[in-house]
């Protein structure tokens, strides 16, 4: 069903391939019907999740990359976009009433899109270099806005596809507002201290073979958070393990080991 799902992804038109989920999610309701996985972005639960991701040595070291049962089978949310959400429900104020946050969504996931659209106290748009899925087109290294424009960027899993990621950070950080920030998640190796690069690797194979995905550039290591700071993020990280059990985690269908990267931008 998976090699089925990523050829009609092949083939299809992004919307139509959308539209076939949503139809693919409604007969879920009675294949995974259960209370085992509860998705916080759609509230249905249901009795297991879907695979997503590659199955390779090099993703399967990547924290937030590699083959993993994760995706909500009704919205179709993956264990990345549910631990945004958390984050931006349960740690920021951001959906409270009363004051207006302008939020930049790069390369949005359909189903966190949808949620951070319902709240009145979002002013939400979002851009991708090309979806269907994007309000507007935006090359990430030549964002066509003033600076100081966002209170939020959220940018989940975009910098590993980027080859100029500084320059695409240093634009990130032009366009927050002082005192605004962004959530900057990328997959992380286990394994490397420092990312590693080679600009000489661009055919797809060799690109997954070294970079765990045929359209990654790079494998961040742990030099990920300095990279940010060298931009001029004051940088804050946030475990979700602080505020909730395993158990809990489970049942959310987060990744236990995926920390979120805020990056501030001082006033
Ligand atoms: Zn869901």
């Amino acid at each position: 069903m998976r090699k089925i799902g990523l050829f009609l992804k092949k083939l299809l038109p992004e919307r139509f391939y959308i539209k076939l989920l949503h139809l693919y999610g409604f007969f879920n309701f009675f294949f995974c019907f259960g209370s085992k996985y509860k998705c916080i972005l759609c509230g249905k639960s249901s009795r297991k999740l879907l695979p997503t991701g590659i199955n390779n040595e090099v993703a399967l070291n990547l924290i937030g990359g590699g083959y993993r049962l994760t995706l909500c089978p009704f919205c179709f949310s993956a264990d990345r976009e549910r631990l945004v959400y958390y984050y931006l429900k349960n740690k920021t104020d951001i959906f409270r009433p009363g004051r207006i946050s302008k939020l930049l969504h790069i390369a949005p996931g359909e189903s966190l899109k949808k949620a951070l659209k319902s709240y009145s106290s979002v002013d939400y748009i979002s851009g991708d270099i090309k979806s269907s899925l994007a309000d507007i087109e935006i090359d990430i290294t030549d964002i066509k806005f003033n600076d100081n424009c966002f209170d939020v960027i959220i940018c989940n899993h975009v910098l590993e596809h980027v080859l100029d990621d500084r320059k695409a950070v240093e634009e990130l950080f032009r366009v927050l507002k002082p005192g605004g920030w962004a959530i900057l998640q990328v997959p992380i190796s286990k394994k490397h201290t420092e990312t590693f690069e080679d600009f000489s690797i661009i055919s797809p194979e060799e690109r997954e073979k070294y970079f765990g995905q045929k359209d990654h550039v790079r494998v961040y290591g742990k030099d990920y958070k300095e990279r940010l700071e060298n931009v001029g993020f004051e940088m804050e990280l946030y475990d979700i393990k602080k505020d909730l059990s395993v158990e809990e985690i489970k049942k959310y269908g987060l990744n236990i080991e995926e920390i979120i990267y805020i990056g501030h931008k001082m006033s």
